[in-house]
């Protein structure tokens, strides 16, 4: 099996599910394993996803308030995999903020994919992603030059915890798990600048456009 982000073989296996990749140390679900299209969506349906609820807006902040504190109503915005509830769009909406919403299941307005954004909200998505090269080259494409991809995921940088118990990978549609140097490598290979805080919120601003041609690996 090939690493879904870099292209490495795969042959180290930290869990009876998972790869760690040696070159860009992300952790890559085995293929065979991943749930088909109609398990997992029915798995995004138990998520309770109220825009509402105060616990799933402070769990969302980190993205909403540096959108808020970085960007200005008149910006134009996406909420990526915003699924059945885009608590980060509704936040912003009510300050006025223009935000568009794109799920492949639950928002699959395709015209929001063929436009260009100043800011992308990435929120307990980029787990998610069956084929990681081909979102990121996406998330560029609609990035205008300077704008900015929150991203939220776990990482895992915990060297104290056992990978095969670690709560997240529980989640049989959570496919990929990064490290710091997982986005580092994306930074690098799709055409971003990124900084970190803590080990779950991840800025990746667009330097330059990323093209097909560039070779990874
Ligand atoms: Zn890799």
């Amino acid at each position: 099996m090939k690493c879904s982000l870099c292209n490495s073989s795969l042959n180290h296996k930290v869990s009876p599910d998972f790869y760690k990749c040696g070159k860009c140390n992300a952790y890559i679900k085995e293929l065979s394993t991943f749930l088909d299209s109609a398990k997992e969506q029915e798995r995004y349906l138990t998520h309770n996803n109220d825009v509402y609820d105060p616990r799933y807006r402070k769990f969302t902040s980190p993205i909403s308030q540096r959108i808020l504190s970085n960007f200005q109503p008149h910006h134009l915005g996406l909420d990526f995999g915003c699924g059945t509830g885009p608590v980060i769009a509704k936040v912003l909406q009510e300050k006025n903020y223009q935000i568009l919403l794109y799920d492949p299941f639950f928002q699959p307005i395709n015209e929001n994919l063929e436009k260009k954004y100043d800011y992308i909200a990435c929120c307990e998505v980029a787990e998610h992603f069956h084929d990681p090269q081909e979102e990121f080259l996406r998330l560029n494409q609609l990035l205008k030059l300077d704008g900015k991809l929150y991203i939220m995921t776990q990482m895992f940088e915990n060297q104290d915890q056992n990978f095969s118990d670690w709560y997240y990978i529980q989640d049989p549609t959570h496919v990929v798990i990064y490290t710091f140097k997982s986005f580092e490598f994306i930074a690098e290979n799709f055409g971003f600048q990124v900084e970190f805080e803590g080990t779950r919120l991840i800025v990746l601003k667009k330097i330059r456009d990323f093209s097909k041609q560039l070779k990874i690996c």
